[in-house]
C-alpha cells in the first residue's frame, strides 16, 4: 500500500469519532468506537507505518472520556483498518491494548490512499489522486466549488509548476492556469522551451476560494496532502512555486516574495524556485525580469539550455 505516495508513511489522518475515514457505525457504542479506533490506530501505525495522526479534539476528548470502558474488553472484535486494500498486505493482526501516541488536533487533513507499487504507472496514480480530491469534503472550499482542479500535465515531468488555488475559469473546467495567469505561465513555460504537455501545472488548494480571495493558511494546511502526494508521485526535478501565497503554503515562509524569489528553497527534498505569480506580472509587468532571471535558474538547475535574448524576446515569458 502506498500512502500519499510514499511506501509505508504517512502523513495525517482524517479521523473523527464519526468519521473513522471512516464511519462510526451507527450500532457501535462509543466504547466499542473507541476501542476499535484504537486498534485501528495501532494497525496503521504496526502496518502502515504512519507515524503521525492528527486527532481532532472531540476524538481526543472521546477517547480520554471512556479510558475505562475503552480498554475493558467488553466489546465485539475491532473493526478492519479502512484503508484500501494493497495487493502487498498481509492479514492485520489482532488488536492490542498499547497507549497510542497522539498529536495536537489542527489541521485535519485527508488521508492519501493509493494502490499500486512506486514507481508504477504514474498517470493511473495521478487519477486515484485526482479522483479522491474530486470527493473531498475536508474543508470549507468544497461548498462553493463547481469542480475540483487537481492539476494536469506530464506524469513524469522535469518540472512542476504551483499555485496556490483555482480561480474562476479553473473551477468551470476543472483545469489549472487556463485564465488570463494561465496564458501568461504558458509563454513563460513556452520562453523556457517546453510545452505545457512536458510539465504538470497544479495548485495547493484543489477547489477555489470563494470571489478569488487567498486561500486561508488552514485551508493550505489541510489540503497539502493532496499536492505532497501529486509531487511524490510526478518525481519533478524542480518546483515553481508561483506567488507569495503559494511560497507561504509550501516553505511555511513569512518573507516577502519580493526578498524570497530567486533562492533556492526546498519542499519534500525537491528544490523549489519562488517566483511572482503570472498574475501579479499581468498586474505590475516590470516584474518580468526579474521572474526571468529566476525561471533562467531553473533552465541552468535543470541543465537545459537558456533561450538567448533573442529567442527569449520571440517567445517572451510575459
Ligand atoms: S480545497 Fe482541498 S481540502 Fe478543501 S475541499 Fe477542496 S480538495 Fe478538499
Amino acid at each position: 500500500m502506498e500512502i500519499n505516495g510514499i511506501e509505508g508513511r504517512a502523513y495525517f489522518a482524517y479521523i473523527s469519532p464519526f468519521n473513522r475515514r471512516g464511519i462510526m457505525a451507527k450500532q457501535d457504542s462509543p466504547q466499542q468506537w473507541a476501542a476499535d479506533f484504537k486498534a485501528y490506530l495501532e494497525f496503521i501505525r504496526d502496518e502502515e507505518k504512519i507515524k503521525a495522526v492528527n486527532l481532532r479534539a472531540e476524538t481526543v476528548a472521546a477517547l480520554r472520556r471512556r479510558p475505562a470502558a475503552a480498554s475493558a474488553g467488553t466489546r465485539a472484535p475491532a473493526a478492519r483498518p479502512v484503508a484500501a486494500p494493497s495487493p502487498t498486505s498481509s492479514t492485520p493482526p489482532p488488536p492490542r491494548r498499547t497507549p497510542v501516541p497522539e498529536t495536537a488536533a489542527q489541521p485535519i487533513r485527508p488521508v492519501v490512499v493509493i494502490s499500486g507499487k512506486s514507481g508504477g504507472d504514474s498517470a493511473e496514480l495521478l487519477s486515484q489522486i485526482a479522483q479522491q480530491i474530486a470527493g473531498c469534503k475536508a474543508c470549507g472550499l468544497h461548498a462553493t466549488r463547481t469542480n475540483t482542479v487537481p492539476g494536469q500535465g506530464n506524469p513524469r515531468p522535469e518540472l512542476m509548476f504551483v499555485g496556490e488555488a483555482p480561480g474562476a475559469d479553473e473551477d468551470e473546467q476543472g483545469l489549472a492556469f487556463v485564465g488570463k495567469a494561465g496564458q501568461l505561465l504558458t509563454k513563460m513555460i513556452i520562453a523556457m522551451g517546453f510545452s505545457r504537455e512536458e510539465v504538470f501545472i497544479g495548485n495547493i488548494n484543489k477547489c477555489r476560494p470563494p470571489n478569488n480571495r487567498p486561500p486561508q493558511p488552514e485551508e493550505m494546511d489541510t489540503c497539502i496532502p493532496y499536492l505532497k502526494a501529486q509531487i511524490a508521485v510526478l518525481k519533478p526535478k524542480v518546483i515553481v512555486a508561483l506567488g507569495a501565497t503559494a511560497v507561504r503554503g509550501l516553505l511555511k515562509s513569512d518573507i516577502p516574495i519580493s526578498k524570497l524569489r530567486g533562492t533556492w528553497q526546498e519542499f519534500e527534498g525537491i528544490p523549489v524556485m519562488p517566483t511572482f505569480h503570472p498574475a501579479y506580472l499581468l498586474r505590475d509587468p516590470t516584474k518580468k525580469v526579474p521572474t526571468w532571471d529566476d525561471l533562467q535558474a531553473v533552465l541552468k538547475k535543470l541543465g537545459r539550455p537558456i533561450p538567448s535574448r533573442k529567442a527569449a524576446e520571440k517567445n517572451p515569458p510575459a
